[in-house]
């Protein structure tokens, strides 16, 4: 008999938290560790809405409550995205979860019966993937192109849809590319979504970055498409927009509330409420007049690192990397990279058990030898990722250490003896 369910080898991880102890272990032997690994604004809650906290907590709000949200936080997200997609949901629509992750995989398991298709972005946030085959559905990926800024084609989507597809995830501004959707794009999928899918396949549609996008574009969602509101669920939050991943709120806005009443269970059945206190913290996020410099300072912070490290990056030999229309990642094309540093072939010749990916080896290499932690292609999906030479690193660091992080991914670019060395050492297979 087998200590551990099944079940438990079907689902994978999110590697910019996997990455953890390696960082750790680094930084126990050798000097401090540049880490571009996560995806988390290097800003402080602004204080409004860390003072509505704190005012909270002094009232003792810090009970059980309503396991779909406190409606006055309900009301507010209903209102905010009643505004900006001009839609007519009411708060019953709304549930609360703790932080944009959970409502992923619980849409998962309350649409999918066992053989029915998922498609996801891939390169995407990895728990789309992470969750499917937990559910016994069959993952669908949908592959961004590089060559059109990491968005698809209508009919790279149509050919994958088929009666048995359930379930549609889009998600923009997108991690890890941060590529944007164009209305055109959006009128253009919502067509194929009407045509093909039955009205009762759902699109789920992670906004969780919609503040944060730059050129001064708009940002746009699938849901204000007429005939889509009735199938899309809005997916966001406030661990990006107000530097806020700690305090673990997000939400979805349903097409129905006895779908909303589904999900309510769910958080009945796995943790009851989200804290109440930081929630109504949150109503004050969306609701204070203070949040939109809050925001426009963080965002044009961000674009102007973007700008800098872009161009900065793309001076790399063996690197070419897009420019991102929102979110605050860039996800370089490190093929020349993998090519002069004879990755692919040393890849290859490992044993089958140390082989992941060329760009897996390069991100291991340049946080062992370099001290600089990103993240590999394959953190983003696996399903169809071989032969794709990719790395994540996030910008959300001061514009020094982001250099210094540029300055280290060239150097071990360049680095074929520590590559050697380190691949005859292999560290990073002895760690936790
Ligand atoms: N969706 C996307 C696209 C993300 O990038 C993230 C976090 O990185 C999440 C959801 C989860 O956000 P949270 O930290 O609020 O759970």
């Amino acid at each position: 008999m087998n200590l551990f369910a099944e079940r438990n080898s079907w689902i994978d991880t999110e590697n910019a938290f996997k990455i953890g102890p390696h960082i750790v272990r680094v930084e126990q032997q050798k000097k401090a560790v540049i880490k571009l690994n996560f995806g988390e604004p290097d800003f402080s809650v602004p204080k409004h809405i860390k003072d509505e906290i704190k005012r909270q907590l002094d009232l003792d709000n810090t009970h059980y409550c309503d396991p779909k949200g406190l409606l006055s936080l309900r009301t507010a997200i209903s209102n905010q995205v009643n505004e900006t997609r001009r839609l007519q949901t009411n708060p019953e629509q709304v549930v609360v979860f703790p932080g944009g992750k959970p409502s992923i995989g619980f849409a998962q398991q309350v649409y999918c019966n066992p053989g029915d298709e998922v498609i996801y972005p891939s390169p995407g946030f990895p728990i789309y993937e992470s969750f499917i085959r937990y559910v016994h559905a069959v993952p669908v990926p949908l592959h961004l192109n590089e060559s059109e800024n990491f968005t698809f084609s209508p009919d790279q989507l149509a050919n994958l849809i088929t009666p048995k597809t359930k379930l549609i995830y889009l998600n923009f501004p997108s991690n890890p590319t941060g590529g944007v959707a164009s209305q055109s794009l959006l009128e253009e999928t919502a067509r194929i979504i009407l045509e093909r899918c039955q009205p009762d396949v759902r699109i789920y549609s992670d906004e969780i970055y919609e503040k944060i996008i730059f050129d001064g574009q708009q940002h746009h969602s699938i849901s204000s498409i007429p005939e889509m509101t009735e199938r899309t669920i809005i997916a966001s939050g406030f661990s990006k927009t107000y530097a806020w991943t700690g305090g673990r709120i997000g939400y979805a806005v349903f097409p129905t509330v006895e779908e909303a009443e589904v999900f309510k269970r769910l958080n009945i059945n796995y943790f009851s409420c989200v804290p109440p206190y930081n929630q109504e913290a949150a109503r004050v996020a969306l609701e204070s007049p203070l949040s939109k410099q809050s925001v426009k300072e963080m965002v044009e912070t961000f674009e102007s690192r973007r700008n800098l490290i872009l161009q900065q990056i793309n001076e790399i030999p063996g690197i070419s990397c897009q420019k991102p229309g929102g979110a605050f990642y860039l996800f370089p094309n490190i093929s020349g990279i993998c090519e002069n540093l004879g990755l692919i072939k040393k890849h290859h010749s490992l044993p089958a058990e140390e082989q992941s990916s060329p760009a897996n080896i390069f991100q291991m290499f340049a946080l062992y030898e370099h001290q600089i932690a990103v993240l590999d292609r394959k953190s983003f999906g696996k399903i169809g990722a071989d032969g794709k030479h990719f790395l994540r690193l996030s910008i959300a660091a001061e514009q020094s250490v982001l250099e210094e992080g540029v300055l280290r991914i060239k150097n071990a670019g360049e680095d074929t003896n520590g590559l050697d060395r380190f691949l005859k050492e292999r560290p990073d297979l002895n760690s936790t």
